[in-house]
C-alpha cells in the first residue's frame, strides 16, 4: 500500500505576509521543499464558506483578492496553477458515498487563504488544486467528519491543504507587537495539547473547555480547516510548527500529520 499523504494545516494570517514572509513564510517554505510531491491539492480555506460542501471544478482557477485595505502589490500577485476536476470529482464522490451532501461550482477560483500559502509551499504552481468550502453554521465536528471523509484522498498522493487561524480576534492584535498577546498564547498551547492527545472531545468542545476559547474566535470560520486536517489526519498526534505570533495576538502555528512518509522537520522548526 502507498503510505500516506502527509495533512497540512496552515495559519495564513493576513495577505500583507507575502510581502513579508518572515519566520511563518520561511517555514511554508522549507515545508514545500520537505514534503513529498503531491499528485494534486485539495485546500480548504476559511474564506470560502457555502450552505453544503462545494467544490469547485474550475480547470484553471483565478486568483481571488478577496481583501481590501492592503498595499497595491498584493493585488498584482497571482497563482496560476491548473485546476483538478479530476479531483474534485473524486471528492463528489468521497462526501457523496459518506453521506454528505455536496456540490459542485464550475469555475470557482482560489481566495488568499489558498493561494498565499501555496505560492511559499509551491512556488512553481504546477501542480493540480482545487478548494473545498467550508460550512460555518454546522460546527467543528461536522468538519471533522468532512475530513474522515477524505481520508482515502491521502492514499492517492493528494495534499489536504487545510488554511484558518489558531487565534483569530482582532482585538488581541497590537501592531508591531513583539510579544505574544498571554491569551493567545494560552489558547495555542491548550490546542498544541489537545492535538497531542487521542480522541477529539475536548477539541471539538474548545469555546467551553479551552482557556478564552470563545474569544479565541468570536466567529468560527478560521479554526473549522483544523477539524477537517485533524478528520483527515487521525487520532496520531501532528507535528506543530510556532513560527510566533503576529501583532501579538495572532499565533502562526501550523500542523502536519506526516503520515507514513519520512518527512525531515524544517531547520529550526519547533
Ligand atoms: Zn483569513
Amino acid at each position: 500500500m502507498q503510505p500516506l499523504h502527509p495533512v497540512l494545516f496552515v495559519s495564513h494570517g493576513a495577505p500583507d505576509l507575502l510581502l513579508d514572509p518572515g519566520a511563518t513564510g520561511q517555514r511554508w517554505s522549507e515545508l514545500g521543499a520537505a514534503l513529498p510531491r503531491p499528485s494534486a491539492i485539495l485546500a480548504v480555506s476559511a474564506h470560502w464558506e457555502s450552505a453544503v460542501p462545494t467544490v469547485s471544478r474550475a480547470t484553471a482557477p483565478q486568483t481571488i483578492h478577496d481583501f481590501g485595505g492592503f498595499p497595491r502589490a498584493l493585488y498584482s500577485l497571482r497563482y496560476d496553477a491548473p485546476g483538478a476536476p479530476t479531483l474534485a470529482d473524486r471528492v463528489a464522490g468521497l462526501l457523496g458515498a459518506a453521506g454528505i451532501p455536496v456540490s459542485v461550482d464550475p469555475t470557482r477560483g482560489l481566495d488568499h487563504g489558498a493561494w498565499a500559502p501555496l505560492r511559499l509551499l509551491y512556488p512553481a504552481a504546477d501542480i493540480p488544486v482545487t478548494q473545498l468550502a467550508i460550512q460555518p453554521q454546522a460546527g467543528p465536528r461536522w468538519h471533522l467528519r468532512l475530513g474522515e471523509a477524505l481520508q482515502p484522498l491521502r492514499e492517492e498522493g493528494v495534499l489536504i491543504l487545510a488554511s484558518g487561524a489558531v487565534t483569530h480576534n482582532f482585538a488581541w492584535l497590537t501592531v508591531g507587537a513583539t510579544q505574544p498577546y498571554p491569551a493567545a498564547a494560552a489558547f495555542a498551547d491548550w490546542l498544541a495539547d489537545r492535538l497531542a492527545a487521542p480522541g477529539s472531545e475536548n477539541l471539538i468542545d474548545y469555546r467551553r473547555t479551552a482557556p478564552q476559547g470563545a474569544a479565541a474566535h468570536p466567529t468560527e470560520e478560521h479554526l473549522l480547516p483544523l477539524f477537517v486536517a485533524r478528520g483527515a489526519g487521525g487520532p496520531g498526534a501532528p507535528q506543530r510548527f510556532a513560527p510566533g505570533f503576529i501583532d501579538g495576538g495572532l499565533a502562526m502555528d501550523a500542523y502536519l500529520w506526516p503520515g507514513g512518509m519520512a518527512v525531515s522537520r524544517p531547520a529550526g522548526g519547533i
